[in-house]
């Protein structure tokens, strides 16, 4: 049986690159800084409540839409952080990781032969469900070394028939964090040509040096026109988990809901529970992540610096990107192929994010693990370049 009458959009669609990564790392021993996951998980007492809750109950079908004690938690944390006012009933819906919040949000929101503006570089997910759906995606590339979102590209993307603009800030892979004026700019265009705008946040707390983190929705006039998109996973280090969630305006959470019924219909009970906890008793966790991580981005940032790589600057996220032309001259895919195998340590190449395959001279280094990992993949990188240099007579 071959899969020729199967949807071209997936059976022409390569595995994810952060399966080939992470399965190129245990094949060949290596230090997992590919894919973004912590090495530590995330509090103790948080995955006490979610076993409490399975061997308790409920373990049947919850609502569709999420249970409301998770659903008001939400509410609260975008009540404390942001003064956002959400009514738990009619404004959340839980998902089954923003995986799935973005998917049922896609499906949603845009319809077959509707535009939707993604941002490149942009997480590997969003495309091909757009195009599963039928949509039309058009693209606005940001470049090196800043990746700066302008009014003049937003406004050259959309048109009268653009459904959605899809922002992801703390943008993966590249740690942006899009200022005030990069927002104002996404809000003006979206009013203007009568778009929602999708806003995966889900590294909204991890943004660095102190800055504040603004969702889009807390703009003037945006309140009505955003669907906001969360990730317990990311919150407390639990990216196993995968509870994620859509909080919005009644009537974008409803049909985004209608979509989800069909995906995944709901989620563990007992996970939810266990988020709910989080949401509720465990912020300090997730606060002190943030400072963990900047100095380990530090770190990092520091280590690669001295071996030749160029650091680019990174406000948030768990990724660091690094130019590699100082390194060598092949391409970013065969680069991390062969530091994989070579040097022992995985990376993720950043032209895998570009429908276009450019730039090819970036690298994503991910620095969600502890401080011995990234000490020990330092030292490893540090041993393969002075070997190399030795073997080419540096
Ligand atoms: N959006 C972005 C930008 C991500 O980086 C990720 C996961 N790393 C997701 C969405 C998906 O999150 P989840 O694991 O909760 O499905
Ligand atoms: N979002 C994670 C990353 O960027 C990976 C998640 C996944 O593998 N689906 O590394």
């Amino acid at each position: 049986m071959t899969a020729s009458r199967a949807n071209p959009v997936f059976s022409q669609l390569p595995t994810t690159i952060f399966t080939v990564m992470s399965a190129l790392a245990t094949e060949h021993g290596a230090l997992n800084l590919g894919q973004g996951f912590p090495d530590a998980d995330g509090p103790l007492a948080i995955r006490e409540a979610a076993a409490k809750a399975l061997l308790e109950g409920p373990n049947q079908y919850p609502p569709s839409r999420g249970l409301l004690p998770l659903r008001k938690a939400i509410a609260a944390h975008a009540k404390r952080f942001y003064a956002l006012d959400f009514d738990p009933e009619h404004e959340v819906l839980i998902t089954s990781g923003a995986t799935e919040a973005l998917t049922s949000c896609i499906m949603g929101l845009v319809g077959k032969g509707g535009e939707i503006i993604l941002i490149e570089p942009a997480y590997d997910s969003y495309r091909p469900i757009a195009e599963a759906v039928g949509a039309v995606v058009k693209t606005v590339v940001l470049s090196p070394p800043h990746w700066r979102l302008t009014e003049d590209a937003l406004r050259a993307a959309v048109s009268g028939q653009t459904s959605a603009i899809l922002i992801n800030t703390p943008l993966n892979p590249i740690g942006r964090v899009f200022d005030r004026g990069e927002l104002e700019a996404v809000a003006k265009v979206a009013k203007e040509c009568g778009a929602v705008v999708i806003c995966d946040e889900v590294y909204e707390h991890l943004v660095f040096d102190g800055k504040p983190f603004e969702p889009l929705m807390t703009f003037p006039g945006m309140r009505e026109r955003c669907v906001r998109v969360g990730s317990a996973g990311k919150m407390f280090s639990l990216t196993g988990w995968k509870i994620g969630w859509v909080s919005g305006p009644a009537a974008l959470v409803d049909v985004v809901s209608k979509a989800h019924q069909f995906l995944t219909f709901t989620t563990s009970p007992a996970l939810q529970l266990g988020i709910a906890h989080a949401l509720d008793k465990e912020m300090d966790f997730t606060l002190n992540l943030t400072k963990e991580l900047q100095a380990n981005r530090d770190l990092l940032a520091e280590g690669i610096a001295k071996l030749g790589f160029k650091p680019l600057t990174c406000e948030g996220s768990y990724f660091l990107t690094a130019d590699i032309t100082g390194v060598t001259n092949e391409s970013d895919i065969d680069f991390c192929k062969r530091l994989v195998r070579e040097a022992g340590v995985a990376l993720i190449p950043l032209s895998v994010f570009f429908e276009g395959g450019k730039p090819d001279h970036l690298v994503r280094f991910a620095f969600c693990k502890s401080r011995t990992v990234l000490e020990d993949a330092l030292a490893r990188l540090q041993k393969y370049f002075h070997a190399e240099t030795r073997r080419h007579g540096g």
